[in-house]
């Protein structure tokens, strides 16, 4: 037994081994990764169901690692945010998404920009000098842009919370609150934070039209988003039958792989933004 035992904790610290050190190479690689511009942006349309026009692109980052191949943002996003390394990363995003956004604009496109925070960037006291050097340096309208919180960096300390967004707010930038439903905020601080979007998040739109107690949640979630004047994007939208469920709920703005999945820049522009499907 006890040689078994010991059997089992060397497995074991091996097992933690193993997942400390691909942390410390995913780290060593994500610093390669900035320095040799290994990341790129895909643009994933956010369309208005009752025109089929497409009223927005939310920016997704890609690491196209050059041996190991192309990385997903779950696995290292993570690792970044806890290196600090996001931070850089971030601003990166920031521009390249602004960068985008401007030459849409010149083209004649009408759609938003939507960009991911990290809980690092949120905190970090540099972010609204960068937003706004940005958004100088491409020229790109504040409006346009809009920044994707979630509700876990909102929640720690409140009171710095909303004295963070109202800073955003005043660079005239649009906020969002992502994967909503999922974290921990409580309704009595919604009303506080001076946000103009909730993002309603897969899991709750995933399982429509099977399952009703999510039908449920949907339709409370997109009904109080509308009582505080905000805005409503439902995620993760697969299906038809997911697309007419929103709609008669009054959710119009949807992204998901029924309309497209996220695109590279020349996907974007290689499709029409005035006709996606139209949902009947
Ligand atoms: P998210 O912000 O919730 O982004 C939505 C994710 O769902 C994306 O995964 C997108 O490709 C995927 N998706 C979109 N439509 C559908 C659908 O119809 N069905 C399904 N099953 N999935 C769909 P992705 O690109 O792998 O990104 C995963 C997460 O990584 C994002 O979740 C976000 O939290 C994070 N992330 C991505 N880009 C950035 C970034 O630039 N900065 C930061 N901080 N985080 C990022
Ligand atoms: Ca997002
Ligand atoms: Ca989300
Ligand atoms: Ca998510």
């Amino acid at each position: 037994a006890k040689a078994k035992g010991r059997n089992t904790f060397h497995f074991y610290s091996q097992e933690l081994n193993a997942a400390a050190n691909e942390r410390l190479h995913i780290e060593n690689e994500l610093r390669q990764a900035i320095k040799s511009q290994q990341f790129s942006l895909q643009y994933q349309p956010q369309i208005d169901s009752r025109t089929g026009k497409i009223v927005g692109y939310e920016a997704l980052i890609r690491w196209n690692h050059p041996t190991e191949g192309n990385i997903p943002p779950t696995k290292f996003i993570p690792i970044a945010e806890a290196t600090g390394l996001i931070v850089e990363i971030g601003t990166w995003v920031l521009k390249e998404a602004c960068r985008f956004s401007a030459v849409l604009k010149s083209k004649g496109y009408t759609a938003d920009i939507s960009i991911n925070l990290s809980a690092r960037q949120f905190k970090d006291s540099n972010l609204i000098d960068t937003i706004s050097y940005t958004l100088n340096e491409v020229g790109l309208p504040p409006s346009m842009l809009h920044l994707e919180l979630t509700e876990s960096m909102l929640m720690g300390d409140v009171e710095a919370a909303i004295e963070q967004l109202k800073e955003m707010k005043k660079l005239g930038v649009s906020l969002s609150i992502d994967d909503f439903g999922t974290g921990y905020s409580s309704l009595s601080y919604l009303k506080r934070f001076p946000v103009d979007v909730l993002k309603v998040d897969r899991s709750f739109v995933k399982d429509i039209p099977q399952d009703t107690n999510d039908m449920e949640i949907t339709a409370a979630i997109i009904a109080m988003a509308q009582k505080l004047s905000m805005k409503v994007v439902a995620e993760g939208v697969e299906t038809a039958e997911q697309v007419a469920f929103l709609q008669r709920n009054n959710c119009h703005i949807v992204q998901g792989y029924y309309y497209s999945a996220p695109l590279t820049e020349q996907g974007v522009f290689a499709q029409d933004p005035e006709i996606m499907k139209v949902a009947g």
